[in-house]
């Protein structure tokens, strides 16, 4: 048997020795009790008893051995600036912001909501709350107002922390009136909003509200906040995804098994050592960024390097498709971890900047996020001549879930698939709908994974315990699975291949985005009747929205001017209500759309029309027109 699978095989049969040796990985106050508990499956606890602290663990506990080191590297090519903060600074900083949100009233338990860009003070709020105890819910900065109201009703936060703005390719995104109107619109209002000032936009501050960081950071200048001792099962954070429906799930993680999660994946996959450079060019509103920006690179005594930016423009924002490369040789980064379509951009760009830099320090590339596609892949291999890891695993996951584990036993990987199941979990392919396990190699089903869940594994939803079992267990007729929503298959080496999802979510750019948000928002308007929104295949991004449209005036649908002019409409008012991210690629008009005959959207049979695809079994369809009207719109003489 190699070594991974017998170190896989100690985590699926003794799970309790297997995660109680990973526990030794990081600090404890107090070591844990029971290492699980299983008595409410699905419901999973790990380490119940044992007392940690995140914060304690990303930052205080290197402070005797490496507090002069690197610990954070702040990069931004948008205002041209790079700061260094060793560990010891890292702390200072953490707890100026923790004594401040102390002052703003904030406990154990109190959720903070971040709303903020890429700057080192998103960082080191995110670590107050930890150290406080507090519950973080940070929001994707280039989400706007709609998709952050639902997030700060649904989180109820006591406090929201901020900034006057984000920056992206030089321009520059107000933060605050997105904000000022996300607050308005929901029901649920913070006590106070903490706002770091950039100086790239003025901000309007609501009196008793609204607080300047600056004075207050300064105040708190020499202030030290111990770490409050949590249980490993109390909540660290939560984190929006979007789903079927078009209300985000805060997915729910806890503190211990997170930590020990964390500490266990920087050895065993990314084979991080402590004193290197880690870049991960996600951002801190992902889950990559909670994991593989702030907590898994400073768990393991790495310095991170986080980067605000496009990756084609340089320091001096002048475009430069190399800059990513000069840090690596500038920071020596040993690990870099990026997505799919950010090497698609690169590749657009002149090769020789790959060769431009001393990249010796790199030993791997981690992608993950969407599908890597193989031409992809050999180009940025290639290029690079390091290992480039695909790994597969989602926001619910919190840590890679199909991957090789390079640190346990240098492992072959395959182009098209990101691997083997890491220790931990019990992946099995079911078919869609008997439930059967499907075996024998290369057959397509439901990739799942039965409990319990590993350390790190998403808790529940956010105050919704049914809701988490309804949505993700119960998928399955007879059986007691988590379903990822991805289809996949299995080869007959044990690897697997990831072949979209089950669910009506799509991915673009390696962001995951839920069309029924999409839809919820187009409808709202007020010359929409119906609508319909589907990802489709794109050369750059994975997938991108694309949306069908009945017009209340069905004179749209002959006026070509009249319909541009809806299309930006609808454009804009999806971009300020969700983001430019949610901004679908194409608004087409039709008359009717292809629904069942009990009414249900075929979005994939829309979809499968998209892509050029055959749109499959149409028995059910209550008018075959509507899918002959949507080819026709798509056809150039549409
Ligand atoms: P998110 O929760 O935003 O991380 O999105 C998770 C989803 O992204 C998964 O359910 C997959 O559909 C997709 N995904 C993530 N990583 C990969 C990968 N390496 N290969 C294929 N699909 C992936």
């Amino acid at each position: 048997m190699s070594r991974y699978a017998e170190f896989y095989r100690r985590s699926i049969e003794t799970p309790e020795a297997f995660w109680a040796e990973q526990a030794e990985l990081i600090d404890w106050k107090t070591p844990p009790r029971q290492i699980l508990d299983t008595t409410r499956a699905p419901f999973v606890h790990w380490f119940a008893g044992g007392t940690t602290n995140l914060c304690h663990n990303a930052v205080d506990r290197h402070l005797a051995t490496r507090g002069d080191q690197p610990a954070l590297i702040a990069v931004s090519t948008e205002t041209g600036t790079e700061r260094s903060y060793s560990f010891k600074e890292l702390h200072a900083e953490v707890q100026r912001v923790a004594a401040s949100l102390k002052e703003l009233g904030v406990g154990k338990g109190d959720r903070v909501l971040i709303y903020m860009p890429m700057i080192p003070e998103a960082a080191f709020t995110m670590l107050a709350c930890a150290r406080l105890g507090a519950i973080h819910c940070v929001v994707f900065g280039g989400f706007a107002s709609a998709s952050l109201a639902s997030r700060i009703e649904d989180a109820t936060p006591k406090v929201v922390v901020s900034a006057d703005a984000g920056s992206r390719g030089g321009k520059v995104i107000a933060y605050k009136p997105l904000l000022d109107e996300a607050i308005r619109l929901s029901m649920h209002k913070p006590d106070a909003v903490l706002l770091f000032d950039r100086g790239l936009a003025p901000m309007d501050l609501s009196e008793g509200r609204d607080h300047l960081a600056a004075p207050l950071v300064e105040k708190h200048r020499d202030a030290q906040v111990p770490c409050t001792w949590l249980d490993a099962t109390d909540i660290s954070y939560t984190i929006y995804t979007s789903g079927t429906t078009g209300r985000p799930k805060g997915v729910q993680r806890d503190t211990g098994g997170y930590a020990v999660a964390l500490a266990a994946s920087m050895k065993h996959i990314f084979d991080g050592r402590a004193g290197e450079t880690y870049f991960s060019t996600s951002d801190i509103g992902w889950v990559v960024g909670h994991s593989y920006i702030v907590y898994g690179p400073l768990i393991a005594g790495m310095a991170t390097l986080m980067y605000e930016g496009l990756p084609t423009q340089g320091l001096d924002r002048q475009p430069d498709g190399g800059i990513w490369w000069q840090l690596v040789e500038k920071y020596k980064v040993t690990v870099m971890f990026s997505a799919p379509t950010a090497v698609r951009v690169l590749k657009k760009q002149d090769p020789a900047l790959l060769k431009k830099y001393d990249l010796s320090s790199l030993r791997a590339l981690f992608l993950a996020g969407e599908p890597l596609d193989e031409p992809t892949a050999r180009w940025i291999s290639e290029g690079l001549g390091v290992p480039i890891i695909d790994n597969y695993w989602q926001t619910e996951s919190g840590w890679p879930i199909l991957t090789v584990a390079n640190g346990v036993e240098t492992t072959r990987s395959k182009f098209g698939s990101p691997g083997v199941p890491m220790y931990g979990y019990k992946v099995k392919i079911l078919h869609e709908s008997t439930g059967e396990e499907l075996t024998a190699p290369n057959e397509k089903g439901v990739v799942v994974i039965e409990g319990p869940t590993p350390p790190g594994f998403m808790q529940t939803v956010w105050r919704d315990d049914e809701r988490f079992v309804d949505t993700y267990w119960k998928t399955v007729p007879g059986k007691l699975v988590y379903s990822t929503f991805d289809w996949g298959i299995r080869d007959e080496d044990g690897y697997y291949y990831i072949l979209g999802r089950t669910d009506d979510v799509i991915n673009v750019a390696g962001h995951r985005l839920g069309t029924r948000e999409i839809e919820e928002s187009i409808s709202g308007h007020a010359k929409v009747a119906e609508v319909a929104v589907v990802g489709v295949a794109d050369a750059l991004k994975g997938q991108v929205a694309m949306a069908f449209v009945v017009p209340r005036d069905g004179a749209v649908l002959g006026d070509a001017q009249a319909a541009l002019a809806l299309e930006g409409e609808v454009m804009k008012q999806v971009a300020d209500q969700l983001g430019a991210l949610a901004r679908p690629a194409r608004v087409h008009f039709v008359g009717a759309l292809p629904k069942t005959r009990s009414g249900k959207l075929l979005r994939r049979a829309i979809q499968a029309v998209c892509e050029g695809r055959d749109p499959g079994d149409l028995t059910t369809i209550e008018d075959p027109g509507a899918l002959q009207q949507i080819r026709q719109t798509l056809s150039p003489q549409g």
